[in-house]
């Protein structure tokens, strides 16, 4: 072959669909990565479908681990990377608005195509870089505009995240949702009550974290999408307040999560509540207090040692980054040169520790240990003595004689 046009991510994977295709089965590049390419947006994640069902694929490929087998889905370990190949599916019995109850495997890749969410993302592309395109997918890629596979009722009703998923792509992509999909979302939004937690919390960070922002939250509030979600039932007075936002992306699930809580002015139980009804991990909990424990602090003074201690680099920044979305104005060079410039950074960072003290005290472990640890904590912070072995000592000698 002289030259492909193809991009890198694609050249990739032709080896894959090329043995699919020794052995046999068809296979193309299919979802999102197609869109992607067409829209000359970078390209993460190139999945593969194939009529090849699971067990046909593990034989063709030498390495392969089964990643969501009952889904049809292997991850093919090649030379190049590694593949999610996954059989064509249709999911036949939706019972309760959320997932297929069962999927069945078939060989056509039209049947395929056909379960997909929006016609942009339904489209396939063959190992020769040809478009595949049953519902119109190239005229709404071009126009801007996303439009459900069929009947758009139905397909929600079939799966409800798909509503949701449709704001969310208007956030990344900047498009408009077409007229008759968007009337249906509208109709249908209560729907994605039946829809889990974790679901709707992948698609409600991406529709925050997407480029064109106010676009995806201007169809997630008008749409009534947002009352569907925890936390945020008769609050859209308040969550509007985040369309005033500056322009921008949100860099981070901890500053959109920092910049919510701000919005709907959420402190104390109700904070923690909110916290809890989106199954948020401990690790963002502790993050999420911190920071929006420091906005409040910050509305009414500006930092002051403690404050920037109390936080880690990454919190600092993002309390800085929701400022500067708010404001306009950006001070987090300044404010992570003073977090790096503290004295300390936690207790383990005191040039002495409990033991050098007690063999310097000859004195009995025992509660003062802890307090006294503290208290040259706050000194070294505060500057009153210097972070050194001798300076300690010695101003511990001078607090014990007061
Ligand atoms: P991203 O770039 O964020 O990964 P994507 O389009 O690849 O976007 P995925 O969630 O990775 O989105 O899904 C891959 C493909 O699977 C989609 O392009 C779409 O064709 C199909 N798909 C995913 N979720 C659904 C759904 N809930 N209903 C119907 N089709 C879906
Ligand atoms: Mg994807």
């Amino acid at each position: 072959m002289l030259s492909n046009p193809l991009p890198e991510e694609f050249i990739k994977g032709l080896h894959i669909i090329e043995e699919l295709e020794a052995a046999g089965f068809e296979a193309y590049f299919v979802g999102g990565s197609v869109r992607d390419y067409l829209l000359n947006r970078p390209i993460h994640d190139v999945d593969i479908a194939t009529s090849a069902y699971p067990e046909e694929v593990k034989q063709v490929f030498s390495q392969t681990i089964d990643v969501g087998i009952e889904h049809g889905t292997v991850l093919v370990i090649s030379d190049y990377g590694q593949y999610e190949v996954t059989t064509f599916r249709t999911e036949s019995t939706y019972q309760d608005f959320r997932r297929p109850d069962e999927v069945t495997f078939v060989r056509s890749l039209a049947e395929d195509l056909k379960r997909r969410d929006f016609t942009i993302n339904a489209l396939a592309m063959t190992k020769t870089g040809a478009i595949i395109d049953y519902f119109d997918g190239q005229i709404d890629l071009e126009n801007k505009q996303l439009r459900a596979v069929g009947e758009p009722t139905e397909r929600f009703y079939e799966d409800a995240l798909r509503m949701l998923r449709g704001v969310r792509f208007a956030s990344q992509l900047g498009f408009e949702i077409e007229a008759k999909t968007f009337e249906a979302i509208k109709k249908h939004h209560p729907l994605l009550a039946h829809v889990s937690i974790e679901r709707t919390h992948i698609e409600w960070i991406k529709m925050m974290m997407g480029d064109y922002r106010n676009k995806g939250l201007v169809s997630f509030l008008d749409s009534n999408l947002s009352e569907m979600c925890p936390g945020f039932a008769n609050q859209k007075q308040r969550l509007m307040s985040l369309l005033t936002l500056e322009a921008g992306p949100i860099e981070s699930e901890l500053a959109v999560w920092g910049l919510v809580v701000d919005a709907l002015e959420l402190k104390g139980q109700s904070r923690l509540n909110f916290i809890k009804s989106w199954k948020l991990s401990n690790q963002l909990k502790l993050q999420i207090i911190n920071v929006t424990e420091a906005l409040t602090f910050l509305k009414t003074s500006d930092w002051d040692t403690m404050t920037l201690y109390g936080l880690s680099p990454f919190e600092v920044a993002t309390v800085e980054h929701i400022r500067y979305l708010k404001t306009g104005v950006d001070c987090s060079r300044d404010t992570l040169k003073r977090h790096d410039n503290l004295p300390i950074h936690s207790k383990a960072d005191l040039a002495i520790n409990g033991r050098d003290i007690l063999n310097y005290l000859h004195k009995e472990p025992g509660k003062w240990l802890g307090e006294t640890l503290n208290e040259l904590e706050e000194a070294v912070l505060c500057g009153k003595v210097a972070n050194d072995k001798v300076a300690l000592m010695t101003y511990i000698e001078k607090e014990k004689r007061n």
